[in-house]
């Protein structure tokens, strides 16, 4: 029986704590937080029946990893599965664009060759398995080429740019592009309860196989210890055997600050953009179709990127008859959302609401909550696979997987579950 630490209770942490625990080893989960879930966690107001997540969240039907998991913990009766609808900004519209007929009809393309360009390429990308040499490439190169100008600028540009911000919009690779739009369904997936009522229930089962979570303590620091792994917490060492870290990188290189100096220099190389997303109650539906995901272009003057009406996808009766919207955005750490209120930042937003719904009065706010994170959604380069740093760490015994080793795919629970597995299947491999 080997003595595991995993630092960070979010699905990654979690995931790993089950397939060590099952091949019998000693692991406790340290968690800064309160409860588990990580990113994916969510809030709940005392006359809520159901959690919304912090960041707005729901699962692909296409993310295997979770949905493997569900069935092996045996809650696959609480996941709930809807088909609700994303739209796309055109000339002061919104189109429906989650299915193949609502692309036809998509105004924004025209009805000649632009269409059947985009319409090759997505059948391209859906059917190829050959990613590889596309990570060579960056999706504006590789774009422009192949849907052609007007396609890439309309339809890919204005996401890219929403994404990944003016600076790196330009050099994120086509492989990562490949991968979004090589798997993901238009059927989404919650919880009955929101993320956060499976986090709770993942982390019981768990408690129940035996694995110890200490929530509220951060591990300080990690250092080498004659072959095992030593912790700092709250000034205590304490020494494992194995040590499986799910923070970000440049966490990693600050409490690990004697890993080898190649190891160090690959994590702090590593590029991120940070979120900051504003919950916010509504007295009445704002989306008068009912629309669940709006994508909005920045250069048509909105000031965030994705407008999320989520009880248009799960019924309001569970918030207490609230209607929930998100207002996302990806952003540069550093950048002024970080550092506003939560009333300046209404203020800045609230005017979309009314482009949305012409009747929408600043007095349908109820409720108002910001949440923000540094560490929110990692940048590919060119040729990213290289840069990737190892989830075996030159320290012996720890191990690290995090956002940014998830490749190509776009970062997201069904893939902190598959890297957080693959690093447990290493560690007991040793
Ligand atoms: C805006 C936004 C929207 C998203 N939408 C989706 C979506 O729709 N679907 C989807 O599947 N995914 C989505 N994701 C991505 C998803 O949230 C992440 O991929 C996933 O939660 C990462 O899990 P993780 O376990 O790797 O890391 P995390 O969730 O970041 O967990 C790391 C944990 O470590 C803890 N920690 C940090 N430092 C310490 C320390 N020193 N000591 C102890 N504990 C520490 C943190 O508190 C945290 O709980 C979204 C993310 C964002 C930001």
């Amino acid at each position: 029986m080997k003595k595991i630490a995993i630092i960070g209770a979010g699905f990654g942490g979690l995931s790993a704590a089950l397939d060590l625990i099952k091949a019998g080893n000693d692991v406790t989960i340290f968690e800064g937080l309160d409860h588990p879930g990580g990113l994916a966690s969510g809030f709940k107001q005392a006359d809520w029946e159901w959690s919304v997540e912090k960041f707005y969240h729901h699962w692909f039907t296409s993310d295997r990893s979770m949905f493997d998991l569900f069935d092996e913990l045996g809650l696959c009766s609480k996941v709930i599965i809807r088909t609700p609808k994303t739209v796309m900004y055109y000339k002061g519209k919104f189109f429906p664009f989650d299915s193949i007929p609502a692309a036809i009809l998509y105004p924004g393309l025209g009805w000649g060759i632009n269409k059947i360009r985009f319409g090759l390429v997505g059948v391209y990308l859906r059917l190829t398995n050959n990613w590889k040499p596309m990570e060579a490439t960056t999706v504006d190169a590789w774009m422009r080429k192949w849907a052609g100008k007007k396609v890439y600028e309309e339809m890919w540009e204005p996401m890219l740019i929403g994404k990944f911000g003016e600076r790196f919009s330009h050099q994120v690779n086509m492989a990562w592009m490949w991968a979004r739009m090589h798997a993901r369904t238009t059927s989404l997936a919650t919880y009955e309860g929101g993320f956060q009522a499976f986090a709770d229930d993942f982390a019981r089962i768990l408690q129940e196989k035996g694995v110890k979570i200490v929530y509220n303590t951060k591990v300080d620091t990690i250092a080498a210890k004659d072959g095992q792994v030593q912790l700092t917490i709250a000034g205590k060492t304490e020494i494992y055997d194995q040590v499986l870290v799910t923070v970000s990188p440049a966490q990693l290189a600050g409490m690990a600050p004697g890993l080898r100096a190649d190891y160090l220099k690959e994590l702090l190389n590593l590029q991120n953009l940070g979120a900051v997303v504003m919950v916010v109650s509504l007295k009445h539906q704002l989306s008068r179709e009912g629309y669940y995901w709006y994508n909005l272009p920045k250069k048509e003057g909105y000031p965030f990127l994705a407008l999320v009406e989520h009880t248009n996808f799960m019924d309001k009766v569970h918030y207490n008859n609230e209607h929930i919207i998100y207002c996302g955005d990806y952003l540069e750490n550093g950048h002024e959302y970080f550092n506003l209120s939560e009333e300046e930042l209404l203020q800045r937003f609230m005017p979309s609401f009314k482009r949305i719904n012409p009747d929408f009065e600043p007095d349908w706010v109820n409720h108002t909550w910001v949440f923000k994170a540094n560490y929110a959604q990692p940048v590919p380069f060119l040729n990213h696979s290289k840069n990737i740093p190892a989830i075996e760490t030159p320290i012996p015994g720890l191990y690290f997987a995090s956002m940014s080793q998830v490749y190509p795919w776009d970062r997201g629970t069904n893939f902190a579950v598959e890297i957080a597995r693959r690093a447990a299947k290493l560690m007991l491999a040793r």
